[in-house]
């Protein structure tokens, strides 16, 4: 059990500067978030893990950046406009509104009205002009324009099936009742991957996929025991998926998804397609008149149209950040009677890599050199190297144990005379004095950094 709240995260993030409330200083709007110069580290750190495992780790997947702007085309025949909806209802009691299945304790059954279907994508105009035919959507996941780019990105690049296509990016979701910090918010970051094999192997590649995706997340520091799968039962699943993995992650609220693992069957680009009746299609799609592009591939000896299956590992930027801080906050007990706030990160995940701190802030010498050994060790890191210079040793090690800084740097008089400095980690708060010359290499092999 961990023995940390949400609230000492959230008071952590505001008070190192990871995440604040958006638009605060006119009192917020609710559900969103701004991350501060910390957050913006992690967050980006975690997108580039995501990004290699996905793209440059694998000869099977390629990258994608698509508009967020979506034309309502899209989301009609994806299926969206009808069913991407959440049953509504109000408290005459409260005054409030919440989602039929997220009522709290102090509303009565009786108090509440029928659920209604609300749909929760945001609409915006698109044009000078503003009427019924002139809006677009802003979309509420990235994977449809994968689709929609099927036929362009198998076109520009030479893949047989299996073979991905991965993006990441913002999605918009007018979502009821955002709650729980970053967990459900309004505005929020996905990293999905579709993946299209031929139907019969999609089985197979689900549970591969599971497989992946389960250690990927043990890599970013979540341990097995944080993690549940749920297997989704028939009578829960979406429209289109056949089958359904949720990762479960046990946040400070309870255990709730982190990331979904969905057999879509060919219902996607069955439904995208010109040429629906000319082809096989198992799925139930809705007949489409509109589009021009056909979303199948030919195979090769049989000379037959396959609409491939897709898989799709889907997994929240935000939900994934929250689960990664909550796995390495730690509040320890120090031999001396004092306690101490360690952010226990991975250091590939880490916003400053490495802190280095003269040990006086008005000694000029010692002042330059950490600013030349700064210097000299941000060229070849990817990721912040920080100059800390309030000359307050003691204070910049908590901050940075605090933040997850892996290791620190401290210059001091000895350095100017032998180009030696003290290199302190975080985790064991051991100091070692190691030659300048010999950090680089130091860092790459305690911290591959
Ligand atoms: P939930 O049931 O929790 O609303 P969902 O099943 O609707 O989630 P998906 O449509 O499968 O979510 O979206 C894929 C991923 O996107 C989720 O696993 C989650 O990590 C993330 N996500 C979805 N909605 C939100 C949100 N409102 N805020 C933050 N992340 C979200």
């Amino acid at each position: 059990m961990k023995n940390h709240s949400m609230d000492d995260l959230v008071s952590l993030c505001k008070r190192r500067g990871f995440i604040f409330q958006s638009n605060e200083i006119y009192g917020g709007l609710q559900g969103l978030y701004d991350y501060g110069p910390l957050g913006v580290e992690l967050k980006n750190n975690l997108k580039k893990s995501w990004w290699k495992s996905m793209i440059y780790e694998r000869d099977d997947i390629e990258g994608l950046d698509s508009s967020i702007l979506t034309n309502r085309l899209v989301l009609k025949y994806s299926g969206h406009e009808d069913t991407f909806t959440d049953p509504l209802v109000d408290c005459k009691s409260c005054g409030e509104r919440f989602r039929a299945d997220q009522v709290p304790d102090y509303c009565k059954k009786e108090d509440l009205t029928e659920p209604r279907n609300f749909n929760l994508m945001f609409k915006t105009n698109v044009g000078p002009i503003e009427d019924d035919n002139s809006f677009a959507y802003l979309r509420p996941e990235t994977a449809q324009n994968i689709f929609t780019n099927f036929k362009n990105v198998l076109d520009s690049s030479p893949h047989k099936l299996p073979f991905g296509i991965a993006q990441m990016g913002k999605a918009f979701r007018n979502e009821i009742t955002p709650r729980n910090f970053i967990f459900r918010v309004r505005e929020f970051e996905q990293m999905e991957l579709e993946f299209f094999v031929n139907p019969g192997d999609d089985e197979d590649w689900h549970k591969k996929w599971t497989d992946i995706r389960l250690q990927w997340w043990e890599d970013q520091g979540i341990k097995g025991d944080s993690i549940e799968l749920y297997h989704v039962p028939p009578d829960e699943l979406a429209h289109y998926s056949k089958a359904t993995v949720d990762i479960m992650y046990r946040y400070p609220h309870g255990l709730e998804e982190l990331e979904g693992i969905a057999n879509r069957t060919d219902f996607d680009l069955g439904s995208h397609t010109k040429g629906q009746r000319d082809l096989n299609i198992n799925a139930q799609v809705s007949e489409n008149t509109q589009s021009n592009a056909k979303l199948a591939v030919q195979d090769l000896e049989t000379k037959e149209w396959i609409v491939p299956y897709v898989i799709e590992p889907s997994a929240g930027v935000d939900r994934g950040f929250l689960a990664i801080l909550n796995e390495a906050y730690q509040l320890e007990s120090l031999e001396n009677g004092n306690s101490r706030i360690v952010l226990a990160l991975k250091p590939h995940l880490a916003p400053i890599k490495v802190a280095v701190m003269p040990l006086k802030k008005n000694e000029l010498s010692i002042v330059e050199k950490s600013m030349n050994v700064k210097n000299q060790l941000q060229k070849t890191i990817d990721g912040r190297v920080l100059l800390e210079n309030t000359g307050n040793i003691g204070k910049n090690y908590r901050k940075n144990d605090e933040i997850g800084t892996p290791a620190c740097i401290t210059v001091d008089f000895q350095t100017l005379e032998d180009s030696t400095i003290t290199i302190r980690d975080r985790d064991s708060m051991k100091q070692e004095r190691v030659h300048l010359e010999e950090v680089r290499a130091y860092l790459n092999e305690n911290y591959r950094i």
